[in-house]
């Protein structure tokens, strides 16, 4: 309840920003790194494709103040479940683990808004399960605080830690998909991150070894290590823990999360 008259309260702030944003996306309309962004929002293939033609930095992300930015294409498409522009991004080599100006990866902003397919698409391509953004949230968080069941299922299948007493957030969950994490929890399983393998095996019996770099990713064996690394662990191991500031506010943390979707949507 609380949430939901928060999320209220920051729409209307949103509102109030986009004005400055649409300013600042009309100013840049010639540059091309501007249009990529302004056609993932659209949500057009074509435009992605002619704007990475161009010559788009296809990893640019469009910050309007020191704490909010439209992320990068990736991001815009992970969050709004165009699966379509999220395969070429991720086929062009677009990063999964670049931030938003407010610490969310695309891997956080799809299991924050259930997007289910794109967050395995995310997870095939290397994206580390157990990222961190800034209030230590990993995506199975965000996934259980708005309740994205079937999210939450994936992602424990894929290998997340169902372990969420570090980032103390237990009480943001909601019931149902709290229950299925604790179950989980219970059982003191974990999987391989490779999503090729997933194998099930624990760490206390050192079934599964942590990843000695990132200390974010577990393995059943070298082969299945080198296997992740090479499918884009390499480009994400040592970026996916959040060292930078605490947030400050509730409305910079949902900033991140909400104004993209009210950008020249037309
Ligand atoms: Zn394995
Ligand atoms: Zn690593």
């Amino acid at each position: 309840m609380l949430l939901q008259f928060k999320l209220r309260q920051h729409t209307s702030k949103v509102r109030q920003h986009m004005c400055s944003v649409s300013y600042k996306m009309a100013r840049n309309e010639g540059n091309v790194n501007v249009r990529l962004v302004q056609a993932a929002i659209r949500g057009s293939l074509r435009d992605v494709e002619a704007a990475l033609k161009a010559g788009a930095d296809i990893d640019f992300d469009l910050r309007y103040s020191d704490k909010a930015s439209t992320g990068t294409a990736l991001f815009i498409a992970c969050q709004r479940g165009h699966v379509d522009i999220v395969k070429l991004l991720l086929r062009e080599g677009a990063s999964v683990a670049k931030r938003s100006a407010l610490s969310h990866a695309p891997l956080h902003i799809a299991a924050f808004n259930g997007e289910t397919e794109v967050v395995e698409l995310l997870v095939q391509h290397g994206a580390t399960l157990d990222i961190r953004d800034n209030r230590q949230h990993t995506p199975l968080v965000h996934a259980c605080i708005f309740n994205h069941v079937d999210t939450v299922r994936l992602l424990l299948k894929l290998g997340a830690n169902p372990d969420l007493r570090e980032a103390g957030s237990l009480d943001e969950c909601e019931e149902e998909s709290l229950k299925i994490v604790e179950e989980a929890m219970k059982t003191k399983l974990l999987r391989c991150c490779n999503p090729k393998c997933g194998k099930p095996g624990y760490r206390k019996t050192g079934t599964l070894k942590l990843c000695g770099r990132c200390k974010l990713t577990r393995y059943c064996s070298r082969d299945c290590q080198k296997q992740h690394w090479s499918v884009g662990h390499k480009k994400c191991c040592g970026h996916d823990a959040y060292t930078g500031e605490r947030p400050d506010s509730f409305e910079n943390i949902m900033a991140s999360v909400f104004s993209p979707i009210q950008v020249n949507d037309g």
